[in-house]
Parts: structure tokens; C-alpha cells; sequence
């Protein structure tokens, strides 16, 4: 961060009480092993640890002050009621300090995808962008708690998994540019109904700044509603329809990239763009408007698609020993990404194809309906035989199968790979499943 703040000043505005002298600090961590000079150490309870067990040796190590919920046996502290909380607000004031725009994005699905696109896009620039999918109430401070007077911009993700989280979110981000890619039936667990995902996903919009531009899908179902959210605010859309203010048409989907013609405003481009899938081209157009929202001509906007984004774990493409194409999207899956998956499984130009499927985490009461749901989907699809790992996953087997396809039911991630081992070029395997699911674990005994 590298700006300077004190701890007088941080006790004000988390609302809470310095214990000791006041001091300067210069950094924040979470994490005793990255303690640096004039840092102020935040101690935060996880699942599996309390970072109050750590506040002594945050000192030893040299932090100068430590941020704790109880008293401690230390010189100088900050108490606060909540520290979770505290390191949201710190995170917030120093993003309060940088004046250049702040872009925040979310949605049920391609979170990751536009953000890594986007920043790559913006390729003149010094981007700060969530790590990974550093995307929560730890991982949204955490990034930017890093910026600093070098970057230009700072495009961040923001997850949802309990209602109310993507409201605390945005009060931390305060975003110029707010990007909803969608609202479909992921995370039920916590947010009851897909009405319930629209409404979380929609605080983005409320609670950033007044001149924040919203980057809007039109082809959603909850579009108007967002737009209403919107209110005052300037509004951009994408989408198939030619009612969105950048809207493909003429689309030639490849097993590869696909083929598009842009149309904005008195513009028409023909555009290819890294990445299979229609879906891709949602994301594509989101990225398009996020650019130009950040003063890119849109006709060079454009051009950036071209590049792909390669993330492990998302349509990656690979082979295996024996030359069977593997599309690795074993990183994470909701009902929709699943069925945008299968249909690049469909498309690819071999004999035979292959979906590997590890259960859907987070579903609640609709994990039969939506596992049995996508068994008939691939099925419809013309997906060639669907491997099961685990029992979850195994309704949709059952599914496929009373839709007359061969699906195989398998209890551990092994079977399946004992199994598509033995394919060759003429076949292509798709790896798909929840972080949960652990799909990954295919892939690395598939390459080894
Ligand atoms: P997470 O909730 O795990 O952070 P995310 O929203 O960041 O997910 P990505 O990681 O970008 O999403 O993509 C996950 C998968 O979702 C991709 O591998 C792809 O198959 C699919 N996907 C990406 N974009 C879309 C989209 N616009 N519509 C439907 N599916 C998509
Ligand atoms: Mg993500």
C-alpha cells in the first residue's frame, strides 16, 4: 500500500480503541510470514485457525500494532468489535486514497473469466486484479490492500455465498465500474432462490458510486430489474438481442474461438474471439464495454479478444498419453457452466466424446432435480458416454441413461481414470465438477 496511515486513525475509523502509542504503519497482513516494516498485523479467525494465537509473534517479528476483537497481553494494539469488519474498512480507506477507476464484477458465472480478461486487455496499463479467485469478505481487502500509486486501474472480483455478503463487499470495493455477467442457479445453499442470486448479485449496482457506469447483461432474465437498480446511474448492456447497446450477430461457433460481428453504437466489427463457446462471447462483449467504459475506442477494444485467456482449471486444453483431446474445466462448476461446457464438448471434430462429471456443490434441495437435469441435457446434446464420480454426480448417470446413454457410475475419481486412459485422438474427454468435486485430481493422474 505504502501509504501511510495511524493506528490513532485506524481505531477511528473501525470504531474502536487504540491500546498503547500511536504509530505509522505502511502495510497489512493477515499472515505472520509477511510481516515487513511499519506493518500492522490483522489477526482474523478462519475455519481451522485464530489469528489471535499469532498476535505475540506478529510483534516479535516486528509488526508494530496488531488488530484483535479481545484484550492482549500487548503494548500497542487496536480493539475492535469485529476484525473481519476492521479489514474491510482499512481495506476501504486505502482504496479511498487512489483516484484512478476501480472496476468490480460479479455474477453466477465467468467472474474469473472477465476479470482476467479484462486485465489482461488493458495491456498499456498497470492493472492491480484479484489473485486467483481471491473473491470474498478476506480476498477483496486483501487486493486492495495492494494497491498503490503505481496502478492505473484495479479490476476485482466479487463472490457471493450468504445473502448479504456482495452488500459488504461493495461498501469495501466503491467501484467506478461495476460488471454483472449473469444470475443462474449456482450457491441455493445460501441464497435461497434465483430470485435471491438476482437480488445479492443487484447490491453491486446500489452500492457503488453514483457515476459508476453498470455494464448490464440484457439477454437475463432479471435485466430490467438491474436496470431499475441502476437508477441515475449510465447504463451499458450486451447481449444477442439488438435491443443491448453492443450486440453480436452472425455467430460461427469453433471448437477453438468463435466468430462474431459486434455492432455499438454506428459501429459493425467482425470479430473472432479466444475461447470456445457461446458463452465466451458474453464474456467477450462484458470485457468490450468494461474497455470502453475506461476510455478504449471501441474498434481497438475489440481486437483485444483475440488473445486468449488461459487459466488451469478453465477450458484448458490438453492432451493425453495416448492423444485423446482433454478440455480441463474441472476448476469449478455451476448448472449453467456445465451445459456451456458440453456444448464445446459437442463441437469438437472426433468420433467419440466424454464427460467426466463430479458432483455440483452448494445446490441445496435442487441437487437431485439439477444433477438429473444435466444428465438429460448432455444426453439431448449428443454427448457420447457420461462418467459419474461419486454418488451425488451419479443422478445425472442415471438420468443419461434412462435418455438410452451409456453413462458409467463410478465411486472414486480412479475408476474414471482407469477408464479414459485408454482413449485415443479420435476421442475428447471433458472434466467438469465443483471445487468440492476435486475434478482436478483426474486430470493430474490423466497427464502423469
Ligand atoms: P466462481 O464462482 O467459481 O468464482 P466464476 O464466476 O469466476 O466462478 P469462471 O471461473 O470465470 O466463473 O468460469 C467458471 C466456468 O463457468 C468456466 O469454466 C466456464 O465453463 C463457465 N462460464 C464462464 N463464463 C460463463 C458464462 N458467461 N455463462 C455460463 N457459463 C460460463
Ligand atoms: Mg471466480
Amino acid at each position: 500500500m505504502l501509504i501511510e496511515l495511524r493506528l490513532s486513525e485506524i481505531a477511528a475509523l473501525c470504531d474502536g480503541e487504540l491500546i498503547g502509542s500511536d504509530q505509522v504503519i505502511t502495510s497489512v497482513t493477515t499472515d505472520t510470514r509477511a510481516i515487513s516494516e511499519s506493518c500492522l498485523f490483522v489477526a482474523l479467525r478462519g475455519q481451522y485457525f485464530d489469528g489471535h494465537d499469532f498476535a505475540a509473534a506478529a510483534i516479535e517479528q516486528g509488526a508494530v500494532g496488531v488488530l484483535s476483537d479481545h484484550d492482549l497481553e500487548l503494548a500497542c494494539y487496536v480493539k475492535v468489535s469485529d476484525t473481519l469488519c476492521a479489514y474491510g474498512r482499512v481495506a476501504r480507506r486505502i482504496r479511498d486514497a487512489f483516484a484512478f477507476p476501480v472496476v468490480a464484477i460479479t455474477g453466477s458465472n465467468g467472474k474469473t473469466t472477465v476479470k482476467d480478461w479484462l486485465a489482461q486487455s488493458l495491456d498499456d496499463k498497470n492493472v492491480l486484479k484479484t489473485r486467483a479467485n481471491l473473491n470474498n469478505r478476506i480476498g477483496v481487502p486483501q487486493t486492495l490492500l495492494a494497491l498503490s500509486a503505481d496502478h492505473d486501474v484495479a479490476v476485482i472480483e466479487a463472490g457471493t455465498s450468504f445473502t448479504g455478503e456482495i452488500p459488504l463487499l461493495v461498501n469495501i470495493i466503491c467501484p467506478d465500474v461495476v460488471i454483472l455477467t449473469n444470475a443462474s442457479g449456482s450457491h441455493f445453499e445460501g441464497l435461497g432462490s434465483i430470485e435471491g442470486i438476482a437480488k445479492e448479485k443487484g447490491a453491486l449496482i446500489t452500492g457503488a458510486t453514483s457515476h459508476a457506469k453498470v455494464i448490464l447483461n440484457a439477454d437475463d432474465a432479471f435485466f430490467a430489474y438491474w436496470c431499475d437498480l441502476a437508477e441515475g446511474r449510465d447504463i451499458m448492456s450486451f447481449g444477442f438481442t439488438s435491443q443491448a447497446s453492443l450486440y453480436a450477430s452472425d455467430v460461427r461457433l469453433g471448437p477453438e474461438s468463435s466468430k462474431a460481428v459486434f455492432h455499438y453504437k454506428a459501429w459493425s466489427i467482425g470479430v473472432t474471439i479466444a475461447g470456445a463457446g457461446r458463452h465466451q462471447i458474453a464474456n467477450g462483449m462484458a470485457v468490450v464495454l468494461a474497455l470502453v467504459a475506461l476510455g478504449v475506442d471501441f474498434p481497438l477494444a475489440v481486437t483485444k479478444l483475440l488473445q486468449p485467456i488461459l487459466v488451469p482449471g478453465r477450458m484448458a486444453r490438453l492432451k493425453t498419453t495416448l492423444g485423446a483431446l482433454l478440455i480441463d474445466d474441472s476448476y469449478n462448476a455451476s448448472p449453467t457452466s456445465v451445459e456451456a461446457a458440453i456444448d464445446v464438448l459437442v463441437s469438437q471434430q472426433v468420433q467419440q466424446t466424454w464427460l467426466v462429471l463430479g458432483a455440483l456443490g452448494e445446490l441445496g434441495d435442487q441437487e437431485q432435480t439439477i444433477h438429473r437435469q444435466l444428465g438429460v441435457y448432455a444426453k439431448q446434446k449428443g454427448v457420447s458416454h457420461l462418467i459419474c464420480v461419486g454418488s451425488v454426480a451419479c443422478t445425472a448417470g442415471i438420468a443419461f441413461r434412462e435418455q438410452g446413454g451409456h453413462a458409467i457410475l463410478c465411486d472414486t475419481h480412479n475408476e474414471a481414470v482407469q477408464i479414459v486412459d485408454e482413449l485415443d485422438e479420435t476421442h475428447a474427454i471433458l472434466v467438469k465438477g465443483s471445487r468440492s468435486a476435486k475434478m482436478e485430481t483426474v486430470i493430474k493422474a490423466l497427464l502423469n
